[in-house]
């Protein structure tokens, strides 16, 4: 079952991710796991992108897919893959397309969470992790007793500056840009399957596992 989980940020993957590899026998690959790994054993594409992240420049296109190409050779991935954070551009989906040919491989669904913009937002504004224990909160849907303060702990709340309001903002602006584009590439390929973010993240996971299920 060869997989790429798509949807804005905020969208919920990694919680999805998490439920999917506790039932499903795949590997969970997660682009900034994947850098991660080829930097630390060393493989050719690995030392080659670490050059540019020294340089703290962007990792090229052409190393990227280099990686994903020998993270998706490995074992592991003989049962399938879920693909996390990759591709993000037409370009790189393109190119993903050549590797999978090239492995004799073949996507099997693009399984978008889909969430309305305003909702991405309030989720992401609102939410705040405590400082000690690192519980998440959010002051919307899923509030402390005392604004402020942990329930667990009585720890301090904060919020990580990638939730700030204009960082959100850019984010959804980017999303909106490079990646949205990437919806109608897969449905053009017949690959692309919706499913409502929306919901409690359980009960997303109940429609995810019964398109999985009937995947085979
Ligand atoms: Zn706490």
């Amino acid at each position: 079952m060869n997989i790429i989980l798509m949807g804005p940020p905020g969208a919920g993957k990694g919680t999805q991710a998490a439920y999917i590899k506790k039932e499903f026998p795949i590997p969970h690959i997660s682009t900034g796991d994947m850098f991660r790994e080829a930097v630390q054993n060393g493989t050719p594409m690995g030392l080659e992108a670490k050059k540019y992240m020294d340089a703290g420049e962007l990792v090229p296109d052409q190393v990227t897919i280099g990686i994903v190409e020998d993270r998706l050779s490995m074992p592991d991935c003989s049962p399938g893959f879920l693909l996390d954070g990759f591709p993000r551009t037409i370009v790189q989906a393109e190119a993903l397309d050549e590797v999978l040919k090239k492995l004799g491989k073949k996507l099997d669904v693009a399984l978008n969470i889909s969430v309305p913009e305003d909702v991405l937002t309030a989720r992401m504004v609102g939410r705040v992790f405590c400082t000690s224990c690192k519980t998440v909160y959010n002051t919307i849907f899923n509030p402390t007793t005392i604004a402020g303060v942990c329930d667990k702990c009585g720890g301090k709340l904060e919020q990580r500056n990638d939730d700030k309001a204009e960082t959100v903002k850019n984010r959804i602006k980017v999303y909106n840009e490079q990646t949205q584009p990437l919806l109608a590439y897969y449905a053009q390929q017949g690959n692309l399957v919706t499913v409502d973010g929306q919901k409690d993240p359980r009960e997303v996971f109940q429609d995810v596992r019964a398109l999985l299920e009937r995947l085979g």
